[in-house]
């Protein structure tokens, strides 16, 4: 006989959306219990580079529209919630950066300035003098100009780990199982009976979707990312390479996006932006190659000798918006109700950034359908469902190969 689990509410997917959904939940009081398939984090979360985006990003590409207002509150309800006072606690999670950093190519001021002035941005951008750089800017030629914005940049892994904490035994990880009609979900050993079901599983939303016959009810998207990883061996903790933004190039979208780790006594990049995106057709290799060509470019005054690279293929999942062009990155977070004998929210966040306002969204429509809090009973919970483990950092990953 399997074992029988109760909740009001049923979470499927530990990513930053499940995670801060269950977070909310169980401080209100509502029984609330997740699952997920793989590691927590695993999917996108651990894989991002945990930019808490204030909309600048969106400013420079000329788009401060729908997508900055969305997201210009985020760096607040962070600040709050890493500083212990927030929604979630997030006071044990690692703080990478305060702010991060934009540096131009000569004779991209004018288009840094103007986005800094756009009324949708909350975070002030600030023109920072060669005198007040931070050391990884030190060497850097006349014409090179940096900005620093108010954006915090976290350790994702530490964000999932600390949510985890934070919900004790009520993330469990779970085999195969079947979802079936009202709420219940099967698999060997355990059965969830559930009075409401939240689909927080990123690019496996799709198929749960499917399976309880709602596969129409939004359209879904993958955009795939060929990141690049460099890795400084015993520099760990050198100023020079403590780096966190975008460096700007012609287009709009940031050339080049560094975020910078420690991995024991290593300096580990991690690097994004246009180079990740156009990146996605090349081969390792051919990818590592045009990733030194774009750090030779973009940061020609640093010394990276002895460094090793490797790639890591993520896919972003998102939903469409009405209105919204295959493709295009959505501009807010997407949520949607189906009914099917209960209640079934669907959410993709778009952004780790977006966490919070992806929660208000499922909440409010958990709350439309008569979700209040109830009694929460953890002993079944944690004898039916082995805790999930935090999926590691991507350069910690098993099999990641370094040339
Ligand atoms: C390389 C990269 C860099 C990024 N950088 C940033 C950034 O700097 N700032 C920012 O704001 N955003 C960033 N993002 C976007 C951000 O990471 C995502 O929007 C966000 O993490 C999505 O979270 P999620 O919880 O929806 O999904 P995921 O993190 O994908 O989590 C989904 C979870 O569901 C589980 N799952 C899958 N199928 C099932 C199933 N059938 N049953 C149960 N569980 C299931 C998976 O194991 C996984 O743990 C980045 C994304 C990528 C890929």
């Amino acid at each position: 006989m399997p074992d029988v689990v109760r909740a009001q509410v049923l979470i499927l997917g530990g990513g930053i959306a499940g995670l801060w959904v269950l977070a909310r939940l169980v401080r209100r009081g509502v029984d609330a219990l997740l699952v997920d398939t793989g590691p927590l984090g695993g999917g996108q979360t651990v894989g991002s580079q945990g930019i808490i985006h204030g909309g600048i990003k969106y400013a420079l590409t000329g788009q401060a529209s729908a997508a900055s207002r969305a997201i210009a509150g985020m760096p607040e309800r962070w600040r709050a919630c890493l500083a212990g006072t927030g929604e979630v606690d997030l006071s044990r999670a690692v703080v990478l950066a305060d702010r991060q950093h934009l540096w131009t190519t000569p004779g991209l001021l004018s288009r840094v300035a103007a986005a800094g002035a756009s009324k949708v941005i909350r975070t002030p951008v600030e023109f920072v003098a060669p005198s007040d750089r931070p050391p990884a800017f030190t060497g850097a030629p006349r014409g090179v100009d940096v900005y620093s914005v108010g954006e915090p940049v976290v350790d994702a892994r530490s964000i999932v780990a600390a949510l985890a904490g934070a919900v004790g035994g009520r993330a469990g990880t779970i085999g195969a199982f079947e979802l079936g009609a009202g709420g219940v979900l099967s698999s060997p050993g355990v059965r969830i009976e559930a009075g409401a079901i939240v689909l927080a599983a990123g690019a496996g939303n799709a198929d749960l979707l499917g399976r309880v016959g709602a596969g129409d009810a939004v359209m879904t998207q993958l955009r795939p990312l060929h990141m690049v990883m460099a890795r400084f061996p015993g520099r760990a903790g050198d100023e020079r390479l403590r780096l966190f933004g975008h460096c700007l190039g012609p287009s709009s979208l940031p050339r080049l996006t560094v975020t910078t780790a420690c991995d024991g006594a290593d300096s580990v990049w991690y690097l994004g932006g246009s180079v990740a995106e156009t990146g996605v057709e090349r081969d390792g290799p051919a990818q590592i190659a045009a990733a030194r060509e774009e750090l030779r470019d973009c940061l020609p005054w640093l010394d990276l000798a002895g460094a090793t690279f490797a790639t890591c293929r993520w896919d972003r999942a998102e939903a469409l918006a009405p209105g919204t062009r295959p493709g295009q990155r959505p501009d807010e977070p997407v949520v949607v109700r189906v009914d099917r004998g209960v209640p079934i929210v669907a959410a993709w966040p778009t952004k780790l950034a977006l966490a919070p306002l992806t929660a208000d969204r499922v909440i409010e429509q958990l709350e439309r359908a008569g979700v209040v809090p109830g009694r929460p009973d953890g002993r079944a919970r944690e004898a039916a469902l082995p805790p999930a483990r935090v999926s590691p950092h991507p350069w910690a990953a098993e099999g990641v190969r370094w040339s």
